[in-house]
């Protein structure tokens, strides 16, 4: 089939790419110019194990093709993914201008039938707006589609290869066919492709990020009642996530989420619950245990340095919201380090791929390292903030010699207290009776 994938950011591309590698041909449209013309050399702008490989391939092979001409993409497809960003507005509500104003580009442009697909995760009515949109502005046939994205930065290719499950909302026979026919290679081991009206898929998604966002704030919570009662959140997650109903996902206590989609995604969903008259006290309870276990550190971070941090140098491992990405939207580490500066203290950083987007931020107020042990040079503590795998078993002895003082603040609780006690360092974590000193 052709088709045309509007947005070529993590959604997007990971789309496109896969459509195309299954056979059909893509043309991705973007309106940076700066993304098209690396995409065009087969360089993927952001950082997505796996995508780059897959993008040239498809592009050598003449299935994947990138354009800035929506209408010409539009004209030469039949089926149309709309995958542009949907950020936050000053509201909390999605902002959806680049979505209409994809959609009235599409109305504009189309010379025939066409299935226009909502893939960005767009609030409930959002797709039928679309289809206003386009009846306004064409009177020539159309179907719309809701076909919500729940794949992984990280894991991305195989997420959308190898998906749980297909979500489509329509309420044609013919779009719904026309997806059907899209999704079969990615569903030959029995994922089902689940049908439904529009609004039900649109509301899919949302619930689907914000239960698991509230598996992440419930756990953070039980791990500061942990704390104080001298329970270890460590064993009790595991007893609990044994039990088939709860299982084991999602319920790592750490120093909160971010990402671009978990924030956003619950601020949506509040806001359109509002919207109708709601007052949804979960989806509030969520956000606000997320804001203040970003800050779980600090008074740990306070107490141990006497309160005061001026001049004090910390490293940080980890910049991205999670590993295997170098997003760093909402990303605490990037709170954390704020908050370092504000206080005085000297910040060196490392992260695997998400050091060229924090210095975008950033700038120079922190000092980025290659390599994650040349960050601890002259550190008086470190700050361990994204679970990366090269993190997990480090050479404690050269830290301890590399830092000025072996102090370890673990935000992901990836080390073992009792070994860190050991190792000679003072180790603090989350829920987890980790924080006495290593000299008494
Ligand atoms: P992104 O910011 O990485 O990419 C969005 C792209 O859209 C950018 O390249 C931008 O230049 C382009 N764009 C914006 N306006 C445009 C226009 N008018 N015409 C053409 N291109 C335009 O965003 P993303 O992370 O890929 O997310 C896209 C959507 O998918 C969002 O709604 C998001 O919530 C949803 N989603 C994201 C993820 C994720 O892990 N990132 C997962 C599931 C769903």
């Amino acid at each position: 089939m052709r088709l045309a994938v509007v947005g070529t950011g993590y959604v997007g591309l990971v789309t496109g790419a896969c459509f195309a590698n299954a056979g059909n041909d893509v043309r991705c449209v973007d309106i940076d110019p700066r993304k098209l013309e690396m995409l065009r050399k087969a360089e993927v702008p952001f950082f997505e194990p796996g995508l780059p490989e897959m993008v040239r391939r498809n592009i050598e092979e003449g299935r994947l093709s990138f354009t800035g001409d929506l209408a010409e993409a539009v004209k030469w497809s039949e089926v149309i993914f709309i995958a542009v960003g949907t950020p936050p507005g000053s509201d909390g509500a999605a902002d959806l201008s680049a979505v209409f104003a994809v959609a009235k580009g599409i109305a504009l442009a189309m010379d025939g039938y066409r299935v226009v697909v909502t893939k960005s995760t767009v609030p409930v009515g959002t797709s039928d707006r679309v289809a206003e949109i386009i009846s306004e502005n064409t009177s020539l046939p159309f179907d719309v589609a809701s076909n919500p994205e729940f794949l992984k930065e990280g894991a991305a290719i195989d997420d959308f290869l190898k998906p749980d499950r297909v979500v489509v909302g329509t309420n044609s026979e013919r779009a719904a066919k026309v997806m059907a026919r899209l999704f079969e290679p990615f569903i030959r081991t029995g994922a089902p492709v689940l049908f439904m009206d529009i609004r039900s898929s649109e509301m899919t998604k949302y619930v689907a990020n914000c239960m698991l966002a509230s598996r992440i704030s419930f756990m953070n919570e039980m791990a500061g009642i942990c704390d104080l009662v001298g329970a270890d959140i460590a064993k009790v997650r595991i007893a609990v996530g044994s039990d088939k109903r709860i299982g084991q996902a999602f319920l790592f206590p750490g120093i909160g989420f971010g990402g671009s989609c978990f924030p956003k995604d619950l601020d949506a969903l509040h806001a359109t619950a509002k919207s109708v008259g709601y007052d949804s006290l979960m989806l509030d309870a969520i956000v606000r245990v997320n804001k203040r276990q970003m800050g779980v550190l600090f008074p740990k971070i306070m107490s141990h340095f006497g309160g005061d941090l001026t001049g004090r140098t910390f490293a940080i491992w980890g910049l991205s919201f999670k590993p295997q990405t170098d997003d760093i939207r909402e990303a605490p580490a990037l709170k954390v380090i704020q908050w370092l500066l504000d206080l005085g203290a000297v910040v060196r950083a490392h992260d695997p791929e998400a050091i060229p987007n924090t210095r975008q931020q950033l700038g120079d107020r922190v000092v980025y390292t290659e390599r994650n042990y040349d960050a601890l040079n002259g550190a008086d503590a470190l700050v361990l903030a994204t679970e990366w795998s090269a993190y997990r078993t480090p050479d404690f002895g050269l830290m301890k010699r590399l830092m000025k003082t072996p102090v370890v603040f673990d935000g992901r609780n990836i080390y073992d207290p009792e070994r860190m006690r050991e190792e000679g360092f003072d180790y603090y974590c989350i829920g987890r009776p980790g924080r006495e000193r290593a000299n008494g």
